[in-house]
C-alpha cells in the first residue's frame, strides 16, 4: 500500500497530461480574457470531473483548483464524502431532480442547473443557504433542462423571495453544432433581463470545453470546464 505522502507525489503520474492540459486551458481563458478586454481573475473556472475517479480531483486539488463540478447525484455523494478533506467547493451542474435537490443541497454549495420552482422549495428548505444560477434553455426541446427566455423573470422573481437562496445569475449550455457565440449572445441578454428583477445577479455560467473562448467574449463569469482539462471521460457523460 501507498502512504499518504506516495499517494501525494504520485498524484499527477496517475494522471498523465493532467497539469499540461490546465496550464493550456488557463493560458487559453487568460488570452481569451485578453481579447474581450476583461481580467482573467474575474473569471472562476469550475472543473467537472463527472466519470472521473476521486483520485483525479486529488489531483486536481493539488494542483490548485478548488472548485470541482459533477453532475449527477450518486456519483458526486461518494466523492464529497471521499475527499472531504481537501476544502473543495462542490458546484452541481446536472439536472436536479426534485426529490434530490434538498441532499444536493447539503454539500454542494452552488448549484447551476436550477429551473423550476419545486427545486427552489427543496433548496431553500435546507440549513444553509444555497447560491444558484438559473437556467436558461437555449432549445426548444424540454428534455435539455432550463427555462425559456420569457419564464426567467418569474422563476428569478420566485427564487428572490424563496429565504436561503442567493441568486447569482444565469446559466446555460449552448445547443450543440450550433453557433456558440450567438448562443452566448443570447445568454447575455438573458442576463440583463434577469438583473432586472434581480439587479446582484449579475453572474453568467457558460462555457464548455469546447466553447470557453466564445463564453468568456460574452462575459461568462464561470466556466464548467471537463475534458479539455480532465481528458476523455471513462464512460460517456
Ligand atoms: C459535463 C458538463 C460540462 C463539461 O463538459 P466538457 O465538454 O467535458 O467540458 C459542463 N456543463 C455541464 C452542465 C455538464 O454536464
Amino acid at each position: 500500500m501507498r502512504g499518504p505522502a506516495a499517494a501525494a507525489s504520485g498524484a499527477g503520474a496517475s494522471f498523465p497530461g493532467l497539469a499540461e492540459r490546465l496550464s493550456l486551458v488557463e493560458s487559453e481563458i487568460q488570452e481569451a480574457a485578453r481579447e474581450a478586454g476583461r481580467h482573467a481573475e474575474d473569471i472562476t473556472t469550475i472543473v467537472v470531473t463527472k466519470f472521473q475517479p476521486p483520485g483525479m480531483v486529488r489531483a486536481l486539488a493539488q494542483l490548485g483548483i478548488t472548485n470541482m463540478g459533477e453532475s449527477r447525484h450518486q456519483e458526486a455523494l461518494g466523492k464529497v464524502a471521499q475527499l472531504s478533506d481537501l476544502g473543495i467547493t462542490w458546484h452541481f451542474v446536472g439536472q436536479v431532480q426534485g426529490k434530490k435537490a434538498r441532499q444536493i443541497a447539503s454539500y454542494a454549495r452552488v448549484i447551476h442547473s436550477v429551473d423550476r420552482v419545486s427545486v427552489l422549495d427543496a433548496i431553500g428548505s435546507t440549513e444553509r443557504s444555497t447560491s444558484v444560477f438559473l437556467q436558461l434553455n437555449l432549445t426548444d426541446d424540454p428534455a435539455r433542462g432550463g427555462v425559456q427566455f420569457e419564464d426567467l423573470p418569474a422563476l428569478a422573481e420566485y427564487a428572490l423571495s424563496t429565504p436561503g437562496i442567493d441568486v447569482r445569475g444565469v446559466m446555460a449550455v449552448a445547443p450543440l453544432g450550433g453557433d456558440a457565440r450567438g448562443a452566448f449572445a443570447q445568454v447575455a441578454q438573458a442576463s440583463k433581463r434577469l438583473q432586472s428583477v434581480a439587479p446582484e445577479a449579475t453572474e453568467i455560467s457558460a462555457g464548455m470545453s469546447g466553447d470557453f473562448r466564445e463564453a468568456i467574449l460574452e462575459g461568462a463569469t464561470h466556466l464548467r470546464i471537463g475534458t479539455a482539462i480532465t481528458g476523455n471521460r471513462p464512460s460517456a457523460g
